[in-house]
């Protein structure tokens, strides 16, 4: 399974359909053939990509 971020190889599967990419620290799950990518918010939660660097804006 390759990272749909930066395509690279170091992905481990940490749930059903849950995947984590060692080279970007993302979670991504698939669903459906459909991805969601995440990544870890300061707080330990999981935030869907890109609205830390939203919120982090405000
Ligand atoms: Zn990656």
């Amino acid at each position: 399974m390759n990272c749909p971020l930066c395509g690279g190889k170091f992905t481990g599967k940490v749930g059903s359909n849950q995947y984590f990419c060692w080279e970007c620290c993302v979670e991504f799950t698939i669903n459906n053939n459909k991805v969601v990518i995440y990544e870890l918010g300061d707080d330990g939660n999981l935030l869907p990509y890109g609205e830390k660097k939203a919120a982090e804006g405000r």
